[in-house]
């Protein structure tokens, strides 16, 4: 099991941007095309933007169209977690930050094989840890 980052609202509210925490601590969706990182081909690892976990890496993304970054696995199956969730009149799969339980996006069965996964993750709960970054 992964060591929780369990925080109160008003905890998060002074870290996180507006935007982030409507995404990552109310379940919200950023509009399609308007993230920084849908078109993203940047190599490096994308982690939690609210307790910096590495959740996806840049290998595993792929174009999906949709205007949010996708993604046929996560780093490690551990660092995530799912949820059913049946809101919006549809019923999906949720993804969320195993450490720290921040919304991240949902999982769909449409994505490229052999996995068949596509995880459509929200830019705004992401942060790119850029491999060929030159200093920190
Ligand atoms: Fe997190």
């Amino acid at each position: 099991m992964k060591d929780k980052i369990e925080k109160t609202a008003d905890q998060w509210l002074k870290q996180l941007t507006l935007e982030q925490f409507h995404v990552c601590r109310d379940r919200g969706t950023e509009r399609p095309f308007s993230g920084a990182y849908h078109d993203c081909k940047d190599p490096g690892v994308y982690r939690c933007v609210c307790c910096g976990d590495a959740l996806f890496s840049s290998e595993a993304k792929f174009d999906s169209g949709t205007g949010w970054p996708s993604f046929t696995a996560p780093v490690d199956a551990e660092n995530i977690a799912t949820a059913p969730e049946t809101s919006h009149g549809m019923r999906r799969t949720e993804v969320l930050c195993a450490r720290c339980d921040a919304h991240l996006g949902h999982v769909f069965e449409d994505g490229p094989a052999p996995a068949g996964l596509r995880y459509c993750i929200n830019s705004v709960a992401l942060k790119l840890d850029k491999t060929d970054k030159q200093d920190d």
